[in-house]
């Protein structure tokens, strides 16, 4: 192996990936490593595919880790853009630095790539502009704004192929990458960025090694998704990287029969909700919608079971899901939300035995927990199977609840049903985003040379804006070396 490179990406989800084929594209940085702490795509198994219980993998949960990151299985949603809208309204902040115009060009580069590589090419929520509309109006009416952009679904089995063809792509054409292989640290002189160290993944913590390699590299970036959010926030406080406060999206996922919700998924595929609602006007979004879904599992930190949701382009489910999330930001005197959001799932895990809990509604509202056999006889089947029947109202908090209630009550005017007693919620669904990590226009950090992309640093959320900031990054790192 090389041991100065050009670059070094930390990180091979979806924002390190397209920074890799963009490369390639520009021909200007030939010697470029991409280091991920989990395995190559194809490798890439979850138990509970095959009906098991989540076994929590070691060393890490092959959902959210590995070639492709969170993107692998994920249900693969592409937000795209409104050509009518003068913001971007989903998918992180990348506009902020490359203003609306640039982010929706490159959209469509983007989306052309996975187009390239054998995306659907049919586009969700464009044909029903009156009946989006109506929905629309019918929101507006409940100080809840509904996002109407288009969506291109690629189903979770078939990302899975799409991402591992792009991971031959890049290998034919000489990308270097390194598997099961952990960043435990970059190595920092003078302020600027000198290269990392690296360990294999198999030893979790760092105390339990001490033979760390050393890779060399002007150019470092940081695409550690929310799975390396927490290491960022320890990074950055090692090495005094610049960061402001950040958020955490704390909630739960919703289930009800796509008989309720045939319209949203018919007009949209994906409604995507967003107010203010309650007494403490925090915001709240509905996210991930997965119509004929499954709700799914993932580990994060090794230790803490979350709750997610993905559909296939072929298997089905009666039911549709989505995430309900509230927005916290802390100040002071606590101003780590990482470690709120972590205690919340902590005592959420507990309660369901280290499992995901579900409860109905209508127990909810009735103040009382939801036994396994009033489950069984529940109008709404829960698709995922592992979870334990209880009372997500004894972890989650008062300020969290009462607006994900308030939420739910108003939706119930737009589509009729959102709020019957057998609808399910599932907890906790929590998305971790590390401190926000402050970069310039180039993406740099408050170290030389060391950058930061995707989901992890708080840029961006989602795989089209993850991937646009890898295709950004390339572009920077290409023309500074022109
Ligand atoms: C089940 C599920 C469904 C989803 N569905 C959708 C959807 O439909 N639409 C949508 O837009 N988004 C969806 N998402 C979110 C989407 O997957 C993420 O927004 C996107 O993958 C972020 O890309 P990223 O490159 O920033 O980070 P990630 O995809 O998280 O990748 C980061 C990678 O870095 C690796 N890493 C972290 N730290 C280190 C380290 N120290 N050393 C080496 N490697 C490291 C991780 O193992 C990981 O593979 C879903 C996520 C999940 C989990």
């Amino acid at each position: 192996m090389n041991k100065k490179y050009d670059v070094i990406v930390v990180g091979a989800g979806p924002g390190g990936v397209f920074l890799a084929y963009e490369l390639i594209q520009k021909k200007k940085l030939k010697n470029i490593l991409l280091i991920e702490q989990g395995k190559k795509v194809e490798d890439r198994v979850c138990p509970i595919e095959k009906g098991g219980i989540c076994p929590k993998c070691k060393p890490f949960c092959n959902i959210t880790s590995g070639f492709s990151g969170a993107g692998a299985f994920s249900d693969g949603k592409l937000s795209l853009y409104n050509p009518d809208d003068d913001e971007i309204h989903i998918g992180g902040d990348l506009h902020r630095y490359i203003g609306v115009e640039e982010t929706k060009k490159l959209i469509d580069y983007t989306d052309k790539v996975y187009l390239d590589f054998g995306a659907d090419t049919q586009l969700e929520g464009t044909k029903f502009k009156k009946e989006v509309k109506e929905i629309y109006n019918k929101a507006k009416r409940e100080n809840i704004t509904l996002i109407d952009i288009p969506i291109r679904h690629l189903g979770t089995e078939k990302s899975h192929e799409l991402y591992g063809r792009i991971e031959h792509y890049l290998l034919d054409n000489g990308i270097e990458m390194l598997f099961e292989t952990k960043v435990a640290d970059i190595i920092v002189e003078d302020k600027k960025v000198k290269g990392v160290k690296i360990k294999p993944a198999k030893y979790e913590q760092d105390e339990e090694f001490d033979d760390f390699e050393e890779i060399m590299a002007d150019n470092v970036v940081l695409a550690v998704g929310r799975k390396g959010a927490n290491w960022l926030v320890n990074l950055c406080n090692k090495h005094e990287i610049k960061t402001e406060t950040g958020i955490v999206d704390i909630g739960i996922r919703y289930e009800l029969p796509d008989e309720i919700m045939k319209d949203i998924n018919k007009y949209m595929y994906e409604g995507k909700f967003i107010g203010r609602v309650g007494p403490f006007k925090d915001k709240v979004r509905t996210f991930c919608q997965n119509p004929s879904g499954f709700v799914s599992t993932e580990v994060y930190d090794n230790d803490i079971a979350l709750v997610n949701g993905h559909s296939y382009k072929e298997k089905k489910s009666t039911n549709t899901n989505l995430a309900i999330l509230v927005s916290h930001r802390f100040n002071y005197p606590f101003n780590k939300p990482i470690e709120y959001g972590r205690n919340v799932a902590k005592n959420l895990n507990e309660l369901g035995a280290g499992n995901i809990v579900v409860q109905r509604l209508g127990d909810i509202y009735r103040g009382k927990r939801t036994w396994e056999e009033e489950l069984k006889n529940n109008k709404v089947v829960p698709t995922l199977k592992s979870a334990v029947a209880g009372d997500i109202t004894f972890a989650l908090g008062y300020r969290t609840m009462t607006a994900i209630l308030e939420f739910i009550r108003a939706l119930d005017k737009v589509v009729e049903g959102f709020a019957n007693p057998e609808n399910l919620l599932y907890g906790p669904e929590i998305k971790f985003y590390s401190n926000q990590i402050v970069i310039d226009e180039n993406f740099e950090t408050s170290i030389k040379g060391l950058y930061s992309i995707g989901d992890g640093g708080g840029m961006t959320r989602g795989l089209m804006m993850a991937s646009c900031s890898g295709i950004q990054m390339a572009r920077i790192l290409s023309n500074k070396n022109s």
